[in-house]
């Protein structure tokens, strides 16, 4: 890693450790093309949160965090982006909910598909960890999508309750959510289709959401599902916050 991003004590530490796991990652061959500019345009937003996670977004990732516990077939998707940049963390939280990882990308090749199972592989066996990951064999299709971005696993996805889909795109999302599921999404730009469309949103990055549901995990029992959430609120909560972050400047 270069000496910038090697450095904690860089004020944008976190941002560079990103950008060089995405670095790491193209080597690699997991990304797809727009990978970087898909980062870029959360890049973006994050710098309107300041970096760091709103109170609206810790709410939902605890309502969120709490329907993935009580979810009776919970899943979490894994595309490029969220391997390069977090597959610690979703393995951890695979880990702790006792649920699978689903690779489910959105440009599939085979390649691209080797590369990012075998990542995940790799983080598995340096962490420990005993979490069923699938993406390798697909056997079924989400309706509603064409081409190759609709395989998935029947004892995966398409048979999930509850799925949590970081850094989604909005048609997928949207088909997930016609197929029944509670959809929650990870996505730092409050106004994308899948931010609009999903049944809970974080605004929040990606690691951040994902370290905050671990850390929860350790009170699991005090985290319960809020009756009244309204995932319109959360956005708009998000988006004052952004605004008036502009206004302060
Ligand atoms: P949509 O199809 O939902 O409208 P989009 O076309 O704007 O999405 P994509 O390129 O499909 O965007 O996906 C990238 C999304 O992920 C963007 O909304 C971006 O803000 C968000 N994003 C990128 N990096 C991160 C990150 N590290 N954490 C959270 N969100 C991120």
């Amino acid at each position: 890693m270069d000496e910038i991003a090697a450095d904690p004590s860089h004020p944008r530490y976190a941002s560079l450790l990103m950008r060089h796991r995405l670095e790491e990652a193209e080597k690699k061959g997991m990304l797809a093309g727009s990978a970087m500019i898909a980062h870029g345009r959360g890049e973006a937003f994050d710098y309107l949160l300041g970096e760091v996670t709103i109170p609206s977004a810790l709410d939902a990732t605890r309502h969120a965090l709490a329907s993935m516990i009580q979810g009776q077939r919970t899943v979490l998707s894994v595309n490029g982006n969220v391997a390069a940049l977090a597959s610690d963390e979703m393995l951890i939280l695979a880990s702790a909910l006792g649920c699978p990882l689903e690779v489910n990308i959105f440009y599939r090749t085979p390649e691209r598909m080797k590369a990012i199972l075998g990542h995940i592989s790799e983080r598995k066996t340096a962490l420990g960890l005993d979490v069923e990951v699938l993406g390798h064999a697909p056997n079924a299709l989400i309706p509603g999508l064409k081409g190759p971005r609709a395989a998935c696993h029947k004892e995966g996805i398409l048979d999930s309750d509850v799925i949590l889909v970081p850094l989604e795109d909005g048609d997928r999302c949207r088909a997930l959510m016609e197929m029944g599921k509670t959809v929650i999404v990870i996505d730092l730009n409050p106004r994308s289709r899948s931010a609009r469309e999903g049944t809970i949103t974080i605004v929040d990055e990606l690691s951040r959401a994902l370290k905050n549901m671990v850390a929860m995990m350790d009170e699991k029992a005090s985290i319960v599902m809020d009756a009244h959430y309204d995932n319109d609120a959360t956005l708009d909560r998000a988006l004052e916050w952004m605004l008036n972050t502009l206004k302060e400047e």
